[in-house]
């Protein structure tokens, strides 16, 4: 498994790739890996001749009053766990590396990026549309994998893909959990073991709000409601927001199209996020 950790380089590696016509998978992340992540590389790994991995803790999407300087770190044990899944490069640059001092570009894909999370993190997915159109620009993937738990970014890079013509596959890959449920997330590592117990309950509300829809609930009102009164339920949570709303343009749900329901919540200070997406045949949009 290679390291690289400069631009020259991996334009240079994707370059020799390109030339040998070797197809290139690639899977963004901010590193402290966990088994979502790994999923990603699993999925990735069988469809790619070469299989790119980058690390990166993008300062551009985190807001001043977020955890950008206590984010998790582990190169050593991610590198590790990377090694195992039979990863072809790892892509670790410097933040002066890829934003150096005179930075002046942003990508910004509006209207997706006015709901859910981007009303509550301002400018939070301007960061992450510039530094991932950075990396597909690097990289110069024929797929890339993203997780459907950070379901608006998902939608929001395969609308840069389709409007900026990117010629990338993008793929989404359903939510890995914990035994009990529990979206696998870095952040998870911030929870105390009392708060662990408590952050099930955003599965749980998601998981009511599955059935009621599969038992025929149309009703989006209702439904938003419930995952609510669950929620509001524990003192230890504090909700950002529940919202239902049209899975793919995430405008107002209509009944024979598949919906979203997301929700954002602070257990004890720590911000977590989930999602459920319902279609009558329960697949996230193509
Ligand atoms: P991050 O390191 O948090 O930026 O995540 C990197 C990628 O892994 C993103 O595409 C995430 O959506 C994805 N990811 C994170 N957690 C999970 C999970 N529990 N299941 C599936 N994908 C995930």
């Amino acid at each position: 498994m290679q390291i690289i950790r400069t631009i020259s380089e991996i334009q240079t590696w994707s370059n020799a790739q390109k030339s040998v016509g070797k197809s290139i998978g690639f899977v963004p992340t901010m590193g402290y890996l966990h088994q979502g992540h790994l999923t990603l590389c699993r999925e990735a790994r069988s469809k790619v001749d070469q299989l790119v991995v980058s690390i990166f803790v993008n300062p551009l999407q985190f807001g001043p009053k977020e955890d950008l300087s206590r984010y998790p770190r582990d190169e050593a044990g991610d590198l590790a766990k990377l090694r195992s899944m039979r990863v072809d490069v790892v892509f670790i640059p410097e933040v002066s590396e890829m934003y150096p001092s005179k930075f002046f570009t942003k990508v910004s894909v509006s209207n997706l990026d006015k709901k859910l999370c981007g009303a509550f993190r301002g400018g939070h997915f301007d960061g992450v549309a510039t530094v991932v159109a950075k990396l597909f620009n690097l990289v110069s993937p024929n797929k890339a994998y993203f997780g459907l738990k950070d379901y608006q970014q998902y939608l929001i890079i395969k609308k840069m893909v389709s409007d900026l013509s990117m010629n990338i596959e993008i793929v989404g890959i359903p939510t890995v959990r914990e035994g009990d449920g529990l979206a696998m997330s870095s952040r998870n590592s911030y929870l105390t073991v009392n708060d662990r117990a408590v952050a099930v309950i955003l599965y749980q509300s998601l998981s009511l709000a599955k059935s009621l829809y599969e038992e025929g609930e149309r009703d989006f009102v209702k439904i938003k409601e419930t995952v609510l009164n669950i929620l509001s339920s524990d003192s230890k949570i504090e909700v950002d927001y529940v919202e239902v709303l049209d899975a793919e343009t995430l405008s107002e749900p209509v009944s024979n199209r598949p919906t979203v329901v997301a929700i954002a919540a602070k257990v004890h200070g720590v911000r977590l996020i989930d999602n459920v997406v319902l279609s009558p045949t329960l697949q996230p949009p193509a």
